[in-house]
Formats: structure tokens, sequence, C-alpha cells
């Protein structure tokens, strides 16, 4: 998988279109993401200690990667990811700047 936790990424589809976040998980066998702050979804958690309430908490929704960008860390730009052989390491690199990534 081309996304990695850790990286930032643009959405590009969806109600956060347009939105960036850190990407907090990466499931390649499904090839969705969780993304920090994106596709919230509400979720019921149950107190901890009798006595105490339970909590409604917002936890991100996985996204397919075909809904995201990622963001290179060194031009800026939302972009695609190649990769290229160096020091016979698979790296990736910007498609827009050819920097590895
Ligand atoms: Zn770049």
């Amino acid at each position: 998988m081309k996304i990695k936790k850790g990286d930032t990424v643009l959405i590009t589809s969806g109600k956060d279109r347009g939105r960036k976040g850190k990407v907090l998980e990466a499931s390649p066998k499904e090839s969705r993401i969780l993304v920090e702050g994106i596709n919230l979804r509400k979720k019921h958690q149950k107190p901890k200690k009798s006595g105490e309430k339970g909590q409604i908490v917002e936890m991100p929704g996985p996204i397919h990667i075909s809904n995201i960008k990622l963001v290179c860390p060194k031009c800026g730009k939302a972009t695609k990811v190649g990769y290229k052989i160096f020091n016979k390491n698979k790296v990736r690199v910007c498609k827009k700047c050819g920097q590895e990534i």
C-alpha cells in the first residue's frame, strides 16, 4: 500500500473533501485508512467503573484509499506516489517534485 501511518493525506471525496489529516492507521488488506479528525462517527463508550456515566466519543471512520491523495511533505502538494529503487531499496517518490518521501 502506498499510504503509511503518519502520512498527511488530502481527502478528495465525501463530506470531508478538501480537508487534510494525519493517517492514524492503515490496513493494506482492506485498502482503508483512518485519518485524524476525518469521517468522524459517534461512538458510545461504556462506563469503565460502575457509577460512571457512559460517554459519546467521536472516532474517525475508515476511508477507502481511492478517496484520498498523499500530501508530499517536501513540496506540500497533493500527489500520486511513485516508486524508485534507491540503494537496492524501494523508496516512495513524489510525482510532483520527484523527491523521496
Ligand atoms: Zn513533492
